[in-house]
């Protein structure tokens, strides 16, 4: 049913970039074998799943969204996808995003975009547009994301989706292609907080492969979800997030999420985060500055594109034409930001000033968590923006995450929900809930109750 309906939209929508057709469907028929055998069943056996086109799969392409990995078949599946696959999941296919993961409106996909299925014209987020897209328009009732600065929860809170960006280190970075090391997660994308909680647990838990994974029980978020209530608990409304630059309608909605949340008998404290006014400023220095380093594997010579190879020239002339050819845009210039910062004489003004920010940050969440079990705040400053609006101005752009990059700096978790249509435009709303690290449980608790 969800391959015909991607045959009958996705047309329209184009959140998918690859759709394994006979795989899933041999996928599924695996799954009813075992069933007939008696066999025991993986805990999502036979749910179909559009996965983020980061994660590599076997035999499948994976292309970040870019030319330079066009055409490129992963000789093995990230830990993620092989989690998945025990799971029993069935892998309907790969979806769009922004190229390496850097956007927020999935436009800097190489593809070509994706259309929010609210409203075609707008962008579904970014940089996981495609995932969130194909949940909104029902071609999956499971999807994949990987959260640096937003890229689960944007994208989940202007489609009216769940997204929830785990504590750093709980789902395994393993064959899930870098962008921002000390950054990216990879998380659970779905259209209730229960379904977002049963996937968690399937993706997330320690992996030797990936030095950064924690070591720890995952946190019962099923039990939580199927629980949900706040009744007792202090929520903290974060000072710092909202005023210039907020839509009316997405502050409206908001305000009416935390009476609700006072109404089933929380206690609302405001908290002060002064450090997040430069979360924006230190997560655009470090972010390209990883991603300067990580992005040097792509030098077209071990895989994926290789342009101007014509028997005459040097290796190194070979990867300058690839890297020209093969990287949008975008990339290119976070890969020279991220050098400049990098670069001896500018290293301590830049890179180690923005580390020393995303201390502050860290601190104020710390202090803030001594007086709240949670905290709240809408999710992204203004609801789905029109295709184009702000292509041609990253400034615009990056404001799009205002709200959830404090989250990714600090490593600790959040979620965004839905929490209703903004008043002046009929478009989704998210309302981001942040716990702190390795408490991912509470998300799902309060998720719950107010869903
Ligand atoms: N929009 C942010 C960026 O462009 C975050 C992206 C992400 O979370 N992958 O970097």
């Amino acid at each position: 049913a969800h391959l015909a309906r991607i045959e009958a939209v996705d047309e329209k929508v184009h959140a998918f970039l690859h759709v394994d057709r006979e795989g899933a469907l041999k996928q599924a028929r695996a799954v009813d074998e075992k069933r007939a055998r008696g066999e025991k069943l993986g805990p999502l056996a036979g749910v179909p799943l559009a996965l983020k086109d980061i994660f590599t799969t076997e035999g499948i392409p994976t292309t970040v969204g870019s030319k330079i990995l066009e055409g490129w078949i992963p000789p093995y599946d990230a830990t993620l996808t092989k989690r998945l696959k025990d799971a029993d999941v069935v892998i309907l296919g790969k979806t769009n995003m922004d190229e390496f993961a850097m956007g927020s409106s999935t436009e800097n996909s190489a593809y070509g975009p994706t259309g929010n299925p609210w409203d075609l014209t707008k962008i579904p987020g970014g940089s996981g547009g495609g995932s969130s897209a194909a949940l909104a328009a029902y071609e999956a009732p499971l999807a994949i994301g990987t959260d640096t600065g937003g890229s689960i929860r944007q994208p989940a809170a202007v489609t009216g989706t769940v997204g929830v960006k785990p504590t750093y280190g709980a789902v395994s970075r393993y064959g899930m292609v870098a962008f921002s090391s000390s950054l990216d997660q990879g998380g659970p994308c779905a259209r209730t907080v229960l379904d977002a909680a049963l996937l968690h647990e399937v993706i997330a838990g320690h992996d030797p492969l990936d030095s950064t994974s924690i070591d720890a029980p995952v946190p019962p978020v099923v039990e939580a979800a199927r629980n949900g209530s706040v009744a007792g608990m202090r929520v903290g409304v974060v000072k710092q997030f909202r005023g210039e630059g907020y839509q009316a309608g997405v502050l409206q909605r908001f305000d009416e999420s935390v009476e609700l949340l006072r109404e089933l008998g929380a206690e609302i404290v405001e908290v002060d985060c002064p450090s997040f006014d430069l979360a924006l400023a230190a997560y655009y220095l470090i972010a390209p500055s990883e991603c300067s380093s990580n992005l040097a594997r792509f030098d077209g010579l071990r895989y994926g594109l290789r342009a101007g190879d014509d028997g005459t020239r040097s290796a190194e002339d070979v990867t300058a034409l690839t890297r020209e050819a093969g990287f949008g845009p975008e990339v290119k210039r976070r890969v020279m930001l991220g050098t400049y910062a990098l670069s001896s004489g500018y290293y301590d003004a830049y890179y180690g000033s923005a580390q020393k920010v995303r201390t502050l940050i860290t601190r104020d969440f710390e202090k803030a968590f001594e007086q709240v079990d949670v905290m709240v705040s809408p999710t992204t400053p203004t609801t789905a923006f029109a295709i184009g609006e702000r292509a041609d101005d990253p400034m615009a752009m990056y404001l799009a995450d205002l709200c959830t990059i404090p989250t990714n700096l600090a490593g600790n978790a959040a979620m965004s929900l839905p929490c209703g249509l903004a008043p002046e435009d009929g478009l989704p709303v998210g309302l981001q809930i942040i716990a702190p690290a390795m408490k991912d449980e509470r998300l799902y608790k309060v998720g719950a109750a107010v869903e």
